[in-house]
């Protein structure tokens, strides 16, 4: 018999002082510039034990040799050994956090959100009975069936659903056989899933849709947007799977029309709505849906007014060099959004921008709101659902600002 290979040492890193400090603090993320030393060159997915500029035990992460963020925390405190006996508590952690939020009538929400949560780069979504596992790093991949066997015997779903971000779509398939849209366990049919969400039934591509399928992010601004809705016509722009305009039907909204430049994004709309066929307002409510670039269609419109209008556009700044033209973007937006106001009427804004803070995106639709020389009413200002926690700086994307005139 062969002799088998000897296990590399541990990698060990020695980080900057700066970037000591940060990890300490809690932050979950080393770049590579802050690396002083390593004892060899990391696998992806490999643990990384990080020492402090006196040699002790910082902390310990998920190591990625391809990603300038080199490292993504685990742990940071006194030295652990990441058992069975510690992921499991890891995920019990995050399944604790939910308890209680959600009644029988929501079956769709966030299991896991990342860094935020204690697993860095990687999302669990819950659709009915389906569970969707998006990685957003490369580096869960070499533990993906232990993960799969985790998730599966805790929460005993039908199936579970891989997603990967782009960037890793190519390592996965390559290195690890593994493929975007893939059935984990269970099967890949059908490519939708339904599920509830406070009563209101949807559907969700879990094999291609955006993101995990569904925007779960925005529940809360969906359910208060329901409260605002009762004898309004209301614009839904960039309304995807017509989440928003459900709910102000269900509100008592005289009409909704979905606005969005995706065809098919306008016919999982309507497929929404026909789910919801037996609840009376929904049924009752005209619903209309209108392809355009949304952009164009609010600064050319000078002839259609409503009395609720909701902005919640994709990110318009995927990185921090996008980030001056995209607080433009969301001042014109709002721009537009006011014009087709009638008296009386509510503005909603939303932006899920990581690289414009909440102070950029509100300061930017209040000096649209000023410009506007309509006299109106902040009404609120709302960030993260429980269930998507932001426990970082850059974790925090989602806000969301309502005015009346
Ligand atoms: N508001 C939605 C999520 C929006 S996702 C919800 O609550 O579920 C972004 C949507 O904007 C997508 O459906 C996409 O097709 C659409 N979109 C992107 N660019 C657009 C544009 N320029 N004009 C109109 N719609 C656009």
């Amino acid at each position: 018999m062969l002799p088998s290979a000897p296990k590399p040492p541990r990698l060990r890193l020695r980080v900057t002082a700066t970037a000591e400090d940060i990890v300490r603090g809690g932050h979950p993320w080393l770049f590579a510039g802050s690396i002083r030393e390593q004892n060899r060159d990391g696998e992806v997915g490999e643990l990384a034990v990080l020492y402090d500029r006196k040699d002790r035990f910082l902390a310990i992460g998920l190591y990625d040799p391809g990603s300038p963020l080199r490292v993504r925390i685990l742990h940071t405190g006194k030295p652990v050994t990441l058992d069975d006996t510690w992921w499991e508590q890891r995920l019990q952690t995050a399944l604790e956090r939910r308890r209680g939020l959600f009644d029988a009538q929501t079956d769709g929400h966030r299991w896991i959100h990342g860094e935020s949560d204690g697993w860095p780069g990687l999302v669990l979504d819950r659709y009915g009975s389906a569970l969707v596992l998006k990685l957003y790093t490369a580096a869960w991949l070499p533990q993906l069936g232990d993960l799969t066997s985790r998730i599966q015997a805790t929460l005993r779903p039908d199936r579970i659903i891989l997603r990967l971000s782009r960037n890793i779509a190519e390592t996965a398939r390559g290195k690890f056989g593994v493929n975007d849209g893939q059935p984990l366990t269970g099967s890949a049919e059908p490519a939708e899933a339904v599920f509830c969400e406070t009563g209101i039934q949807l559907h969700a591509d879990v094999i291609r849709g955006q993101k995990t399928g569904f925007f779960l992010d925005q529940r809360e601004n969906r359910r208060r947007v329901e409260s605002l809705a009762r004898e309004r016509t209301v614009l839904n722009a960039f309304s995807f799977s017509g989440g928003f305009s459900l709910y102000a039907a269900r509100g008592g909204a005289r009409s909704v029309t979905d606005l969005d430049s995706s065809a098919q994004a306008l016919e999982s709309g309507r497929r929404n709505f026909a789910l919801n066929a037996s609840d009376r307002a929904i049924a009752g409510c005209p619903h209309e849906s209108l392809r355009a670039d949304a952009f164009a269609w609010l600064a050319q419109n000078n002839t259609r007014l409503f009395d609720l209008v909701i902005l919640d556009p994709p990110s318009l700044a995927k990185r921090e060099s996008e980030r001056e033209g995209a607080i433009h973007a969301y001042a014109a937006l709002a721009g537009g959004g006011l014009n087709a106001l009638r008296p009386g009427g509510i503005l909603v804004a939303a932006s899920c921008s990581a690289h414009v803070s909440a102070d950029e995106f509100f300061g930017a639709v209040r000096t649209a709101v000023r410009k506007s020389g309509h006299p109106m009413t902040e009404l609120a200002t709302i960030g993260h659902p429980p269930d998507h926690p932001a426990g970082f700086p850059e974790a925090q994307y989602l806000k969301c600002i309502y005015f009346r005139v």
